[in-house]
């Protein structure tokens, strides 16, 4: 057992001010409670009770070279004593602007807003007004931030996985949502290339945009079958419909081109964020500039006071900036080290004759107890067993390791090989505690 009691007091005291007692919905459910952070630094975090763990939340996927990094923070020193932002322009934005053109295969022009949410929003608005046309394809389990046109049927957001009206239906994703802001939507099982081609089709005179996760990373960090974004490629050429590979996760993550440079594609729009600014709020739309120019026209309205402002494109300069060293030699350290953790952990699983997979794309893993062979789609993935999970992260707190308790792990730059053995070791006790 770890000790608690100042984060269970800061918990109730903050639910007297702050709704929801967490500033971000998703925080609350953390067991045995919502920890307060007393300091963080590399790969390890402390809480206000004493206690220190290992961190693979890393504040659920931005701090990509860990917390507190001494390059990055000098680079958001040296900014801020230079003003925090101007409502004005500054060589920041050009010159993450031009880093990022330079950076991302697919990327021609690019807008700079303050979370992935926002660049989400500002994609489809671009989608819409390029192609005239109001419908949005998404698909089941993937997230892509909480604005009301696209918020739906992700479990944990009022709906089970497991339900079936999550199949069904285009669902809110939250009350308060208003009735008609997914009227628009046409949700679609992925990984499914028939069911693809047969909605793009059938409904691509009305069809503005695709948009999908080239990693299915917010449900089970599923891959795409082989060929099928390729197949979303060559469709939605060919249908004039406007695709958007959301790489708020994977961009910066998988490699410094994001996914469709790992995997060779070419959407049209990428939104990202996460990554990008090390831990700094900061996201962009980048693509091609025939729809990008929609924005110096004036026909798009991308707004927002403290976009592009100077603390956050020059925390995202400094954290590219360290991706990029010796050619990126920190992906192939990441991967390797998450490889042996996820190998190491599926050894774990079976001596402890507990049934459950990791699905591994790079420096990102999703675990989970399952009876499956394997997980390739959603309703697979519905298939887990999220309370055993959410007891797993609970112990696994215990015992020195914070994890999500949705089984989305990340490791950060500064993460090393005996950190691995810790957490391996962890990952043993509070495996044989789960038994
Ligand atoms: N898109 C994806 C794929 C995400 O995973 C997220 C957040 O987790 C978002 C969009 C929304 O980003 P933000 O939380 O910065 O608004």
């Amino acid at each position: 057992m770890i000790r608690t009691e100042q984060s269970h007091a800061k918990y109730e005291l903050a639910r007297k001010y702050l709704a929801g007692g967490v500033a971000s919905s998703l925080r609350a459910s953390m067991k045995p409670v919502p920890i307060y952070v007393q300091s963080a630094e590399g790969a390890r975090i402390r809480d206000v009770d004493g206690n220190e763990y290992i961190d693979y939340m890393l504040a659920y996927g931005p701090l990509i070279l860990g917390h507190a990094h001494d390059e990055l923070t000098t680079a958001i020193h040296q900014a801020m004593r230079k003003g925090y932002t101007y409502g004005l322009q500054h060589e920041g934005e050009i010159g993450l602007a031009r880093l990022l053109t330079e950076l991302l295969p697919c990327a021609e022009k690019v807008a700079l807003s303050g979370s992935g949410t926002e660049a989400v929003m500002l994609a489809l608005r671009l989608a819409r007004a390029y192609t005239g046309k109001r419908k949005i394809v998404r698909f089941h389990g993937h997230y892509h931030g909480w604005s009301d046109s696209i918020f739906t049927s992700f479990p944990g957001a009022g709906l089970q996985g497991n339900d079936e009206r999550a199949a069904t239906s285009v669902l809110p994703g939250t009350s308060g949502q208003s009735a008609g802001s997914l009227e628009d939507v046409i949700l679609l099982p992925w990984n499914d290339p028939i069911a693809l081609e047969s909605a793009l089709r059938a409904y691509s005179g009305e069809i503005a945009a695709l948009i999908s996760e080239p990693v299915m990373c917010n449900s089970g960090c599923i891959l795409p079958k082989p060929g099928y974004m390729e197949l979303m490629q060559r469709l939605t050429k060919e249908l004039g419909i406007v695709w958007i590979l959301d790489e708020v996760i994977t961009g910066f993550r998988l490699s410094i081109g994001g996914a469709h440079q790992r995997f060779g594609l070419d959407p049209d729009l990428v939104t990202i964020g996460k990554a990008m600014g090390g831990g700094i709020a900061i996201s962009a739309v980048a693509g091609k500039a025939t729809i990008m120019n929609l924005i110096d026209e004036g026909t798009v309205s991308h707004l927002g006071t403290l976009n592009g402002n100077c603390v956050s494109t020059a925390a995202a300069i400094a954290t590219i900036g360290e991706l990029v060293k010796d050619h990126g030699s920190a992906y192939t350290r990441m991967e390797r080290l998450f490889t042996v953790l996820a190998s190491g952990i599926r050894e774990l699983l079976n001596k402890h004759g507990l049934p459950g997979l990791i699905n591994q794309t790079g420096p990102v893993f999703h675990m989970m107890f399952t009876d499956e062979q394997e997980v390739t789609d959603f309703a697979a993935f519905n298939n887990r067993d999220g309370a055993k999970y959410t007891r797993f992260a609970e112990v696994m707190l215990s015992e020195g390791v914070l994890i999500r308790p949705n089984g989305l792990w990340y490791i950060s730059t500064v993460h090393d090989d005996k950190d691995v053995q810790e957490t391996l070791h962890a990952v043993d006790r509070s495996l044989a505690k789960l038994v």
